[in-house]
């Protein structure tokens, strides 16, 4: 097996590295070297912020992507992608996470706007797609509700057509960024009698729409991710919908998220291991940590360093089978539970080689290891089993589809 890039690979690679190099604006890299994993670069709330500095670095990194095709990797060069194939689209992820670059365009890119590409009308198309690549407009997805999660297919949500509308009722949760999106995407019930999968639509509404109210929602990390979404009387143009009436469920579910490798995970996880284990060797992660004391940490970090290897290679294995045009199923699912699962088996590794030290949470604090960094990745962490489907749902589907078992 030869892991290292053929010559074509290299010189993107350089291609790629030297773009961030160059392009990368002031605050990124700033905040990536200063903060390490703790930096919060989300582009969306840089779009939004009330500090120029925040909102010149959203514009100008998303104008620099914007030039290449880069802002979509993904996309088909015809709709302003850059048409990457999967292994340069592989390197490309790979080196933007290695910089810690933010990804422009969020759910709009990696998936209002392929679901668009295959399902939306030519209108919808032109009017939308440009928006999405130039970062005017950033989106948020309104699929679950408070009892609708994993068996999303039960959404209750009613939209009842009158004339050239849907008057839209209903609430939905969890919705990641709402807060700071302009459009949001949704799926609705518009035929409560039909079977469940059947009498749902995929509609999209500019959140301004009188009757949306967007409350936040604070996570146990004291952070405002996700929100409710409640709609009361919205009315939604009928020419909003994307795909067929009830045939909602369809188009919700067209997976055309071609980045399924989770490397912006592999890498994210090989980052922090090398970094615990430098630290843990300076004089002052020597003073901070216990490993000198407890074998067993040493153990549990030869452990993780092992695992953080076979993640890469998961993701590995996801593009080889892309490359060769094969579509990742069950591979998929194991990829997103093995590094979910890592994330925080490797979290609570490092709270636990700082001992007390990891009960400071002030990042800002001297006394804090890593400025802080495993205290808040261990909370963090908690949401990645459940986010995009939970652990279980994953060895459902490894099990019946992977396995090959009798579904329970
Ligand atoms: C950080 C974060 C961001 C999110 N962002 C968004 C977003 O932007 N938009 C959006 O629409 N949603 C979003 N979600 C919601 C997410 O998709 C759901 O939380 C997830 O699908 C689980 O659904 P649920 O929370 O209703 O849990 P439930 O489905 O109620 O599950 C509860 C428990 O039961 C288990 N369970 C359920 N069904 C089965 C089964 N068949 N077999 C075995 N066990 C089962 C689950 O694994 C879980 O442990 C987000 C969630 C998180 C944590």
């Amino acid at each position: 097996m030869d892991w290292e890039d053929s010559a074509e690979q290299a010189e993107f690679r350089t291609r790629v590295r030297t773009f961030i190099d160059e392009r990368l604006p002031e605050r990124y890299r700033r905040a990536a070297e200063e903060d390490g994993d703790n930096a919060v670069f989300s582009w969306q709330a840089d779009r939004k912020s009330d500090d120029p500095e925040k909102v010149a670095a959203a514009k100008e990194w998303a104008g620099a992507l914007g030039e290449t095709g880069w802002v979509a990797p993904q996309w088909p060069k015809e709709y302003g992608g850059a048409g990457l194939s999967p292994m340069e689209q592989f390197i490309f992820n790979q080196e933007m996470s290695k910089a810690q670059a933010p990804n422009v365009g969020g759910s709009g890119v990696s998936m209002l706007g392929p679901m668009l590409i295959v399902h939306g009308t030519d209108e919808q198309k032109q009017y939308h797609l440009p928006k999405i690549l130039s970062g005017e407009v950033s989106w948020a997805q309104g699929y679950s509700e408070p009892g609708s999660g994993s068996d999303l297919a039960s959404l209750q949500t009613r939209a009842l057509r009158d004339g050239d509308d849907y008057v839209i009722n209903g609430q939905k949760i969890w919705t990641s960024g709402a807060h700071n999106a302009d459009w949001l995407f949704a799926l609705v019930r518009t035929d409560p009698d039909a079977p469940k999968h059947r009498g749902i639509s995929f509609v999209l509404m500019p959140k301004d729409t009188p009757g949306i109210t967007v409350q936040p929602l604070i996570n146990m990390a004291w952070e405002h991710g996700f929100n409710e979404t409640f709609f009361e009387d919205v009315r939604v143009p009928v020419t909003n919908r994307v795909g067929d009436e009830n045939r909602g469920w369809y188009v919700g579910m067209t997976l055309l998220d071609f980045e399924r490798s989770n490397i912006s995970g592999a890498v994210g996880q090989r980052r922090s291991i090398s970094e615990l284990i430098e630290y843990s060797q300076s004089d002052e992660g020597r003073e901070k940590s216990r490993l000198d004391e407890f074998d067993n940490l040493r153990h549990d970090l030869a452990d993780r360093y092992i695992e953080t290897e076979v993640m890469y290679n998961f993701s590995f294995r996801i593009i080889s089978m892309q490359h060769r045009g094969l579509i990742p199923n069950y591979e998929a699912s194991t990829s997103k539970l093995f590094n979910s699962e890592l994330s925080q088996r490797l979290a609570l590794t490092g709270t636990r080689v700082f001992g007390l030290h990891s009960n400071i949470w002030d990042d800002k604090s001297d006394r804090a290891p890593m400025k802080a960094r495993f205290t808040r990745s261990y909370v963090g962490a908690v949401a990645s089993t459940i986010a995009a489907g939970t652990s279980e749902i994953q060895r459902n589907i490894i099990a019946t589809r992977g396995l090959g078992l009798p579904r329970g």
